[in-house]
């Protein structure tokens, strides 16, 4: 389990019968923090932190620790803040500054000097807080009692977007084939993505896949077949063609775990010894959390992972989608997001259908693919785009809906929403913010999270609705 450090703050003027009433708090404190959040990170209690070279051994410590994704630091007296510089300098985990006080209320009738300067968190915090502006530390700042439902799912999202950093740091993404030729918004500067996110992005030929293809045995196609059969209809004679595509998904799983690699993309002009273009293998694939970008956007496909990291544990869906058609009808505007095959069955609102029909694009064999109507409910659309001197992330608000009428014809899958506050201002504050037509797109996670994400690896973000 990975955990958080519950680092708390004071100083050695105050004296044993105060530290020792410090630790003791601290320890109640921390017991009750993992209480309420042990389903999702484990919070390891830290002896309170007293000199300049505790501070730095404790953030050091910290920042090596393979299972640590994060701290959580509290003033619970005044801790001279120069104290901190030196520690805070070495940390390399996001922060979360608790805000609190291990008393809820002024005991007024007993209060004296005492009580004090033992509870003294609105001073010490102010400190801490100064000193960590000065630095210009990116950390998360929360404020209120402790035990309160709201400041417990505050740390909760904290910990989930900790454990995503922690699985994005160092990050494997493989590129097959390149950028789509001439496309501008899924190109971007690898190097700056590994530097600020910790994505290892790599390309790899087609070929290097292929090879892999042409080794998958007869009964390793069967398995795939009979899992494909456990959770879909299969709705098509050409069990050849399907056949097909599981062979493309046991060599692609076999390539990603081979290498670690938790995110990839691919580009239909470049599909150099397949027959097909990857449809139902992308699809299943993505369903099991692992990022994927068409065209080559390596931004969406690793976003997506780091995403659907983020939402381990929480219900929801969360995959890749692309803006491709719109119904204007004025009033109710809809947006009909699909792709020529890869859209998630994490979307599916009904038992998908395996179905082989022509594509009329990429001259290759007809593709196997899932066909699914979308389901409802609130999501968001998170785009990354390259501005040239920075990474900017664009996030929309929007509303899943049931298709209004059938689309009989239309062979992919289908995800259709309202974008919010309304259709015009969604529309054009996402084209003026530069959105890709990708996007992922998650039922699980909101606004905050991704504000936070964006908050954490200093990222610009744009939000819309
Ligand atoms: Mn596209």
């Amino acid at each position: 389990m990975k955990k958080l450090y519950f680092i708390t703050g004071s100083q050695d003027l105050y004296g044993n019968e105060t530290l020792k009433q410090v630790a003791i708090d601290s320890k109640e404190m921390v017991a009750f923090l993992n209480e309420k959040l042990g389903d999702t990170i484990a919070i390891e209690w830290k002896p309170t932190v007293l000199t300049n070279d505790g501070a730095k051994d404790v953030l050091v410590a910290a920042s090596a620790d393979k299972d640590c994704v994060g701290v959580i630091t509290w003033m619970h007296t005044f801790s001279p803040a120069k104290m901190w510089i030196r520690g805070l300098k070495a940390l390399t985990k996001p922060m979360l500054h608790l805000h609190t006080q291990f008393n809820r209320k002024l005991p007024y009738d007993s209060i004296d000097m005492d009580f004090m300067n033992l509870n003294q968190s609105a001073h010490g915090d102010r400190e801490f807080g100064f000193i960590c502006t000065r630095l210009g530390i990116k950390r998360e700042v929360v404020s209120g009692y402790y035990q309160d439902e709201r400041i417990i799912e505050r740390i909760r999202r904290f910990a989930h977007v900790c454990k995503a950093l922690d699985f994005s740091d160092g990050m494997r993404v493989a590129m097959f084939g390149s950028n789509m030729r001439d496309v501008a918004v899924t190109d971007g500067d690898r190097v700056e993505s590994e530097i600020r996110y910790g994505w290892n992005v790599n390309y790899y030929g087609v070929g290097d896949l292929v090879d892999v293809v042409k080794k998958v045995k007869a009964s390793e196609v069967d398995d795939m077949m009979e899992y494909y059969a456990s959770k879909y209809d299969i709705n098509t004679d050409d069990i050849v063609a399907v056949r097909e595509q599981a062979k493309y998904q046991v060599a692609l799983e076999k390539f990603l775990k081979r290498k670690g690699i938790s995110a990839f993309t691919d580009t239909f002009q470049d599909l150099h010894g397949l027959k097909q273009l990857l449809g139902l293998s992308v699809q299943d694939v993505m369903s099991k959390g692992i990022g994927f970008g068409p065209e080559g956007d390596y931004k969406t496909s690793a976003l997506m992972a780091v995403m659907c990291k983020m939402a381990e544990g929480k219900k929801g869906a969360t995959a890749f989608l692309e803006d491709y058609t719109y119904d204007l009808t004025e009033g109710s505007e809809l947006e009909l997001a699909s792709h020529m095959l890869e859209v998630s069955p994490v979307f599916a609102a009904t038992k998908p259908k395996i179905e082989v029909h022509p594509l009329g694009i990429g001259d290759r064999e007809p593709p196997a693919r899932l066909v699914f109507d979308g389901i409802d409910g609130k999501a968001i659309a998170v785009s990354m785009v390259d501005m040239g001197t920075h990474f900017r992330l664009i996030c929309a608000n929007v509303q899943l809906v049931k298709q209004p009428q059938a689309m009989p014809n239309l062979p992919v899958a289908r995800v259709m929403w309202k974008i919010l506050p309304d259709f015009v201002t969604g529309t054009e504050a996402w084209i003026y913010a530069g959105g890709a037509h990708h996007a992922v797109v998650s039922t699980a996670l909101t606004v905050e999270d991704i504000r936070l994400f964006a908050k954490l690896t200093d990222t610009e973000l744009i939000e819309i609705g």
